[in-house]
């Protein structure tokens, strides 16, 4: 009976003592969500790849809830590029580890005069769950060709980041997608 009032004391303190300790801030860094990673193939669009490279750069420099690797040789990729006679055009995201999503870099707008880079990272803002801004300014990335054949802009403004930011804020969500979407 002395052990069991003692014990009983202990932990009335403890209850007491919980709240002083543990911080809240510690508390909400530690189930904050980690950071999603998610991969890309070139290797079907060989022409294209310092272009690719330098898009896929542009959208890692930008968010933080979503980084993007060159998948290994041989290996899976989340988001595929594919050389493509036609218009450029995309499956939509936001991709997720497992996905298997599509970008069809098409030479359509290549032979047009569009900015490659502008095409690869608008591309790969549908696979980041963006959908498109038309018609709107250069400075809007998701505005695509309506931005004009001289814009070289492949940089998102603050709300296409911002976008990004918030598709991914929750980390990792395995898809269950009925269709796929696919956006021009
Ligand atoms: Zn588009």
């Amino acid at each position: 009976m002395q052990i069991r009032r003692s014990a009983y004391a202990l932990a009335a303190t403890l209850a007491l003592s919980v709240p002083l300790i543990a911080a809240p801030s510690a508390l909400a860094e530690d189930t904050r969500p980690a950071a999603v990673t998610i991969t890309y193939d070139d290797s079907r669009a060989p022409e294209y790849t310092a272009a690719i490279t330098e898009g896929i750069k542009i959208w890692n420099d930008k968010v933080d809830n979503v980084q993007i690797n060159k998948v290994e040789a041989g290996g899976r990729a989340d988001v595929s590029f594919v050389s493509d006679p036609g218009w450029p055009r995309a499956e939509l995201g936001p991709a997720m580890p497992g996905d298997s999503l599509t970008i069809w870099f098409g030479k359509q707008a290549v032979d047009d005069g569009y900015n490659l880079t502008r095409i690869a990272s608008h591309e790969f803002g549908h696979s980041l769950g963006l959908p498109d801004a038309k018609p709107g300014p250069c400075s809007s990335l998701m505005s695509g060709s309506t931005g004009g054949v001289e814009c070289d802009n492949a940089t998102p403004n603050a709300e296409e980041i911002a976008a990004v930011e918030r598709n991914y804020a929750g980390g990792f969500v395995p898809r269950q997608r009925q269709e796929t979407v696919v956006v021009g």
